[in-house]
């Protein structure tokens, strides 16, 4: 029963990557199980509401949950890439990181005005990355229901930097 699956057991801490002092939760052992893929997607899947229109998916950890997430409710999957990466016209959002900047970028006519969307990323940690995805859907005229994580490290503040957006995650870290 994919109820009982306990996913923080699929989720492995690699000390030391990136680079040193972080602690890498890697989500593949979740991944390459079935069943816990299957669990996962099942459990984030109860975080959407009915009404919403589109899944957007982070690259690139965001793309395996939010593609899978998206087919299982029927829905279509918008991408947020990496700068330099989508082909067609794109608005971008900069955004700071730890250590620097990065950037992200949408399509501008991947989402339609007041289309509802989830957001989805493999992991919250401080909302940076998340919050330039929010950033991005209300740039092209979407409306943001809710952020869903497979993981949230809770004492990076990521909830608290994301609201009042509605934030969801499945297995939470201290
Ligand atoms: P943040 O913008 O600080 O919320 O960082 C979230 C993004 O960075 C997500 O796309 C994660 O995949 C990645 N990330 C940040 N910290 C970690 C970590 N400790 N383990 C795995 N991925 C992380």
């Amino acid at each position: 029963m994919s109820q009982a699956i306990n996913l923080r057991a699929y989720i492995r801490d690699v000390p030391d990557f990136p680079k040193p002092g972080i602690v890498f939760k890697d989500i593949t052992p979740l991944l390459a199980d079935g069943d816990a893929f299957s669990a996962a997607i099942s459990e984030l899947s109860c975080f959407v509401p009915q009404g919403v229109d589109a899944v957007v998916g982070i690259e690139s950890r965001g793309f395996i949950f939010g593609a899978a997430l998206a087919q299982q409710l029927g829905l279509g999957m918008v991408p947020v890439r990496k700068p330099g990466k989508l082909p067609a016209d794109v608005h971008g959002v900069d955004y700071e990181l730890e250590y620097g900047m990065d950037r992200l970028e949408i399509h501008r006519d991947a989402l339609s005005k007041g289309h509802r969307v989830v957001i989805v990323d493999d992991l919250l940690a401080t909302g940076g990355t998340a919050m330039a995805a929010i950033k991005l859907v209300r740039r092209v005229g979407g409306e943001i229901i809710g952020a869903a994580f497979v993981v949230e490290l809770n004492a990076l503040g990521g909830r608290e930097r994301l609201a009042p957006v509605k934030v969801s995650s499945l297995v939470q870290y201290d």
